[in-house]
């Protein structure tokens, strides 16, 4: 009888495939839900900010209050890989500890019970993984680590410096999960615009849209995390005429006040970001994302007020907000005056509110119109309602549609793409009647 593993996979979509790649290697265990029959539970964890450390300790313990005995708990990833020497001594729940350089090594380590560090990040290349969440899209990871130095942000200290995978290397994973049945692709990394540049290549992803739009089965595609100052205009004008990409543009901005974005070394000022986000906003069918962080220090009334007037302006399709989180390791940390928590709470909150206003304003203009989208299977909120989302949008993070109807004579395919009429919007969810195949 085989062992059975419970996995968890915190954090973000880079986060996710660096777990698909310890499923790839531990394909001999039985997959379980229920983690107090598994006898191996794993939890990949994330340590960008407070909340997401917290997070990661909670679901670490309370696996362990509801673990089998004899079972193996391992804590993996980013928040591992950053307090390695307090969590090994602190955290004595846990039976093996591993960072970030380890995920293909996992099966080894399993067998030897053995914790372990390897310096070197890990990044993808050509390591057999199992997807998860999809059996049509697919996260593909072109390069790990950064080079930027943004104020607030510790990633670099623990993913290290940009780390990016060859075009050959890429091109062959999506071949490859072509073959699996797989047409939609969503590219990530810390910092895709800075895609090849350690490798003095300048415009890398322009070198990838064109690799990828060579691979027969690809139906769609989109890159998230665009770096304002590594974005070219020419990179956005390649997006723009591909076939396969999606105007689909993933750029956190973190801020827009020019003052602001010097203290939080972006690198980039409001006039050169309010360009590409205008251009952005003028191609057909185009979908802009970005994030913020508000109450970082030195961030006035002023400041913030700026921030919120712009957002109402513009409008966003989706738009995260975070509160700053002092981080040590980062220069931030060093500047004497924080702001009160409750200020950066409130900020927060002030901000999301006219961020979703302008979300539901743009979902509002979505209805009466023909789309793409594709079902991905029943939704949660009723078996009537097919969960959905138009092609453009990425998995998850840019929301759902309900299908209701149809006017087509065949059953519904899950995974496959279709034409709809978007009929309403209900609440924050857009409904939907299939109306044919794309
Ligand atoms: S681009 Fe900035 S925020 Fe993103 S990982 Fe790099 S340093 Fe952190």
């Amino acid at each position: 009888m085989s062992n059975k593993l419970h996995i968890v996979s915190l954090g973000c979509n880079k986060n996710l495939v660096d777990t698909e790649v310890m499923l790839g290697r531990l394909k001999a265990y039985e997959m379980t839900d229920d983690s107090s029959e598994a006898d191996v539970i794993i939890v990949n964890t994330c340590g960008f900010i407070d909340a997401a450390k917290e997070e990661s300790i909670n679901t670490v313990l309370n696996l362990h209050d509801k673990r089998k005995e004899d079972s193996m708990l391992v804590m993996a990833g980013c928040m591992s890989e950053r307090y390695s020497e307090e969590l090994s001594k602190e955290l004595t729940e846990v039976d093996i500890f591993t960072g970030v350089g380890d995920y293909a090594n996992i099966d080894k380590l399993l067998a030897e019970k053995e914790s372990r560090f390897t310096e070197q990040v890990y990044l993808i290349d050509g390591e057999e993984r199992v997807v998860t969440g999809s059996t049509y899209h697919a996260y593909i990871k072109i390069s790990e680590g950064c080079n930027q130095t943004c104020s607030f942000c510790a990633i670099p200290s623990f993913k290290g410096k940009l780390n990016s995978r060859n075009l050959d290397s890429i091109a062959k994973e999506v071949e490859g999960l072509v073959k699996q049945g797989y047409y939609d692709f969503s590219f990530i990394s810390q910092d895709s615009s800075s895609f090849l540049r350690d490798q003095n290549v300048k415009d890398g992803l322009i070198h990838l849209i064109k690799r990828i739009e060579l691979i027969d089965g690809v139906k769609s595609a989109r890159i998230l995390y665009l770096y304002p100052s590594t974005t070219s205009m020419k990179l956005l004008q390649e997006i723009a005429k591909s076939p396969l990409f999606h105007n689909y543009f993933d750029m956190p901005i973190q801020h827009i006040n020019d003052e602001m974005l010097r203290m939080m070394k972006r690198g980039f000022g409001k006039e050169k970001t309010l360009e590409q986000l205008n251009y952005m906003r003028s191609l057909p069918n185009s979908f802009v994302r970005t994030t913020f962080i508000v109450g970082h220090p030195g961030e006035t009334e002023a400041m913030f007020e700026e921030l919120c007037d712009f957002v109402r302006d513009f409008g966003f399709d989706r738009a995260n907000v975070f509160g700053y989180s002092d981080e040590e390791g980062t220069s931030a940390f060093d500047v004497a005056e924080k702001l009160p928590q409750d200020l950066i709470d409130e900020r927060a909150e002030i901000l999301g509110a006219i961020i979703e206003e302008a979300e539901l304003k743009l979902l509002q203009n979505e209805v009466g119109k023909e789309i793409e989208l594709i079902i991905d299977g029943e939704s949660d909120e009723h078996e009537f309602l097919l969960s959905a989302r138009k092609t453009i949008w990425a998995p998850e993070i840019d929301g759902e549609i309900y299908v209701n109807d149809k006017s087509i004579d065949e059953e519904f395919e899950f995974g496959v793409i279709y034409k709809a009429k978007v009929t309403d919007l209900v609440g924050k969810i857009l409904t939907a009647t299939v109306t044919g195949r794309a």
